[in-house]
Formats: structure tokens, C-alpha cells, sequence
């Protein structure tokens, strides 16, 4: 469903992705470990157009997104992004900054998209937060919000990067197991991490870059129990 073929990223003289080739399947679940600068994050803002690439190519659903003349708006409304910093819009309540999106940029009607934001929290628990503004959240709430938001948009695919690292430890389960639940209703994601439990448990598949380079990928038994990479090997054993 996403496919990524040869992709190369520089910033001025820094190559910080050395042709990458990922091909993650409609309701798959793929992960990106690896050492901080290793490329994740760059990565998935190369997948939805947050960064320009300098060659390969970026497929999602068949059309190529990547190079001139993509109609970013239709790409981000397929594949909808999450963040380490939860970006809420400070003004606007929970339900309105839920919303928003769908009225603005999907035509839905006010009253229908309001409904559907207070469902959508149903199901994450904060039903009872939705007059709120975001700074009246803890952290944890303030990023299933944001997950939230980006699930309103009917996208097919999310992208989530880092987003519990910006948590206090106690508050970062419950961002995990919407991300479970999300993985359980056949959500496609891609998602960076540093939390190797959890994308032991609910990954498809690993993948382990290592200065820019996809340096091995398989499935979690296989990258976690027994690497075939000596350096995949060595970053797991210095961080577990
Ligand atoms: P972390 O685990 O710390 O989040 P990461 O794997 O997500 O790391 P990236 O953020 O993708 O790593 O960064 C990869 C490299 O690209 C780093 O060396 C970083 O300094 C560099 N880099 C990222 N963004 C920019 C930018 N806007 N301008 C210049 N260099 C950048
Ligand atoms: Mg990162």
C-alpha cells in the first residue's frame, strides 16, 4: 500500500537516507528502530511530503506522491501523521480541534463531525474531556487526543512518530493501547519507536536503520530473538 523504492534525503551535505526500499502492506503494522539519527523520523516526513526527497520514489496506493506536482492534500488526507509533540491547536476545544478537519477539509457537516469527535473519544476514554481545551489535558490525554484527530480524518494509513516519548512513563500505556487497538482494527501504520516491547508486540514487521541505511527487516521474532545483522544485534543488546 505504501511503497518506497531508492529513497535518498540529504540535507545540504549530511545523506541522511541512503536508499531506502520498504514495501508495507494495506493493514500492515511496520516499525522503524534504530539509533537517534538514524533516519526514522525524517523517513516518515519524506512519506508524506513534510520533506522533499532528492530521488526514489514514494507510492501510496498505487500513485506516486513524491516529486512535483502531487496533490498534497489528497496524499495527507490518505495518510494522516502523529507527532511527539502533540501539535493541538490551543484555542479550539478538544472536540473542535477534532473536527475541524473533517468540516474544513472533508466538506462533513458541523453537527455530524462534532457526533463523530465525541464518539471517537468515547472510545479512547475522554468523552468527558471534550469542552476541554488542551492545556487543561494531562500529556497522555493530550496525544490520544491527537491520534484522535488524525483517525477523524478517515485516513488509510497513519504514520506516528515517537509519540509517547514526550510522556511521563505512567501515561504512556494508555497512548499504546489505542495504538493496539488501532493495529487490531486493521489500521496500516508505520510507526518509529523506541519502546522495543511494544513494537515487539504489535508489529508485522521491524525494520532497523542504521545511518540512513535499512540495515535488516523482518518480523519481530526474527529481529528481536535472533538478528541476523551483527550491528542489529549490538544496537539491541545496548538498549534493552
Ligand atoms: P531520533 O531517534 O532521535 O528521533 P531519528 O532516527 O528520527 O532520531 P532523524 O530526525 O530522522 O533521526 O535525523 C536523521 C539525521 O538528519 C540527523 O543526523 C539529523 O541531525 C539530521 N536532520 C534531521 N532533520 C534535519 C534538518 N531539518 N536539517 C538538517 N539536518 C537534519
Ligand atoms: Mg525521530
Amino acid at each position: 500500500f505504501i511503497e518506497l523504492s531508492g529513497i535518498e534525503k540529504s540535507y545540504s551535505n549530511h545523506h541522511v537516507l541512503k536508499g531506502i526500499d520498504l514495501d508495507v502492506e494495506k493493514h500492515q503494522v511496520v516499525t522503524l528502530i534504530g539509533a537517534s539519527g538514524s533516519g526514522k523520523s525524517t523517513l516518515l516526513r519524506c512519506i508524506n511530503a513534510l520533506e522533499t526527497i532528492d530521488s526514489g520514489t514514494v507510492s501510496v496506493d498505487g500513485d506516486v506522491v513524491s516529486g512535483p506536482g502531487v496533490d498534497l492534500d489528497r496524499l495527507r488526507r490518505k495518510v494522516g501523521m502523529v507527532f511527539q509533540s502533540f501539535n493541538l491547536f490551543p484555542h479550539m476545544t478538544v472536540e473542535d480541534n477534532i473536527a475541524v478537519g473533517p468540516v474544513r477539509l472533508l466538506g462533513e457537516d458541523p453537527d455530524a463531525a462534532l457526533r463523530r469527535a465525541r464518539e471517537l473519544l468515547e472510545r479512547v476514554n475522554l468523552a468527558h474531556r471534550a469542552r476541554y481545551y488542551p492545556d487543561q489535558l494531562s500529556g497522555g490525554q493530550q496525544q490520544r487526543v491527537a491520534i484522535v484527530r488524525a483517525i477523524a480524518m478517515r485516513p488509510e494509513a497513519l504514520l506516528l512518530d515517537e509519540i509517547t516519548s514526550a510522556l511521563d512513563p505512567e501515561l504512556v500505556a494508555e497512548v499504546l493501547n489505542i495504538v493496539r487497538d488501532l493495529a487490531r482494527d486493521g489500521m496500516t501504520m508505520i510507526l518509529a519507536t523506541h519502546e522495543m516491547q511494544f513494537a515487539r508486540e504489535v508489529s508485522d514487521v521491524v525494520v532497523f536503520l542504521e545511518q540512513g541505511k535499512l540495515l535488516e527487516k523482518g518480523p519481530p521474532e526474527q529481529i528481536f530473538g535472533e538478528p541476523k545483522e551483527e550491528r542489529t544485534r549490538a544496537f539491541l543488546k545496548q538498549i534493552i
